[in-house]
């Protein structure tokens, strides 16, 4: 089999790469919503696979893996990944999990993720009120995930830090800085508030920055203790910070019992290495679509479980051929799999233009391993043809 080409469209606003075959197969691929802007980033490597055999999924990722980077760079190179391995599937008539060494569970955990509703205020009754609302939603989420500090507009607060946040809407280098003492106790209790409610039916993990200075990180973590969350994510360093800071991730981890969550910017294996051989940090969060990859995730799983690291994949915005490639991955992850951040399609219609998702798709928190040959889930192109844009027409010819 060889590809015979590589495209690329924005479907609604997932960027989707689709790579072409000479036996009639195509594979798919999608980034998050966040990233509308891949398109070129991902043709660049159109003269690289032409003529390659897609079922060679290692050999056609050496051609190019040295061109990604840290978010948003990795992405390109990791979508293009889940493409090969949906055609390679595809090509063997067997689900992806079978290619990466076999399932080793029939449904994999997942946390809410995407779903989620904007906060009015940021009080401990509004956060209280918003964990109410995630643990009735019919999936069950047995795990929800919460923004607080600099992960949310909590930092806009009044002396909340000693800094002023940027009025971008990226998480700029200006959002850190030291907490007040008015901030700190604020986070406390809105902490308390939100696992009154949640109780322990209901772990809470918190995605919290970037922008904390360690001696902050280091104070919240211990006053939280009494709490059990299930991690705080991304501190220090992550979402789109282009370096990881092991070692005072390190400090932070080795002296609190809260765990410690890290690595959804980060691409590849290598740069996950100091992270995991220190035990910087308690979890990992690689995203399949920024890390290079399915099977790159897998490799960094493997190596996390055998230091006694756990792992909970990032996804949050990767839409449904994105959940389908996390569904296939966590499938086959060793013991320290928590559960995966939960991506829906941006625009209603893509639960109309994909075959192969289950209906309902979760419940109680967990998903049904999907068993169709490739990730499991395929575009209709008959269906999908209508939302791309006119210069994307022929994606699907
Ligand atoms: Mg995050």
């Amino acid at each position: 089999m060889k590809i015979t080409d590589l495209k690329c469209a924005l479907i609604g606003k997932n960027p989707v790469v689709r790579i072409v075959t000479d036996e009639g197969i195509s594979g798919y691929g999608e980034a998050e919503q966040f990233k509308p802007y891949l398109k070129p980033w991902v043709l660049q490597f159109r003269e690289s696979l032409i003529g390659e055999d897609p079922t060679d999924v290692e050999r056609c990722m050496l051609k190019i893996r040295q061109r990604g980077s840290f978010k948003p760079y990795g992405a390109p190179i990791s979508i293009i990944e889940h493409a090969l391995w949906d055609i390679a599937g595809k090509a063997a008539g067997v689900p992806v999990y079978k290619l990466l060494g076999g399932k080793v569970r029939d449904q994999v955990r997942t946390y809410n993720g995407s779903i989620r509703r904007p906060m009015g205020e940021w009080t401990p009754e509004a956060m209280a009120e918003n964990c109410r609302w995630m643990k009735s939603l019919p999936e069950g989420f047995d795990i929800v995930k919460q923004g607080i500090a600099f992960h949310s507009p909590m930092k806009k607060l009044d002396r909340f830090f000693y800094g002023q946040a940027a009025q971008s809407p990226f998480h700029g280098q200006m959002d850190q800085g030291a907490l007040t003492e008015r901030g700190l106790a604020l986070l406390v209790d809105c902490v308390a508030a939100m696992k009154e409610v949640l109780g322990d039916d209901v772990g809470l993990a918190l995605d919290c920055g970037p922008g904390w200075m360690p001696a902050d990180a280091l104070r919240f973590a211990r006053a939280v203790e009494p709490y059990n969350l299930m991690w705080l994510e991304d501190m220090l360093t992550g979402d789109y910070v282009p370096y990881v800071n092991a070692d005072v991730y390190r400090d932070l981890t080795h002296s609190t019992s809260t765990p410690i969550h890290t690595g959804e910017q980060i691409y590849l294996r290598q740069n996950f290495k100091d992270l995991i051989e220190s035990h910087a940090v308690n979890v990992v969060g690689p995203d399949p679509a920024d890390v290079g990859g399915i099977a790159e995730l897998k490799w960094i799983a493997e190596y996390a479980y055998l230091h006694g690291i756990l792992m909970a994949p990032h996804g949050t915005g990767n839409g449904v051929l994105g959940l389908a490639a996390l569904i296939q991955v966590c499938a086959t992850l060793p013991a320290n799999f928590i559960a995966f951040e939960y991506p829906t399609g941006h625009d209603p219609w893509w639960y109309e233009i994909v075959e192969g998702l289950p209906n309902p798709i979760v419940k109680n928190s967990m998903i049904d391993v999907i068993e169709r040959p490739g990730m499991g889930v395929d575009l209709i192109p008959e269906a999908a043809a209508q939302y791309l844009a006119p210069e994307d027409a022929g994606f699907f010819d």
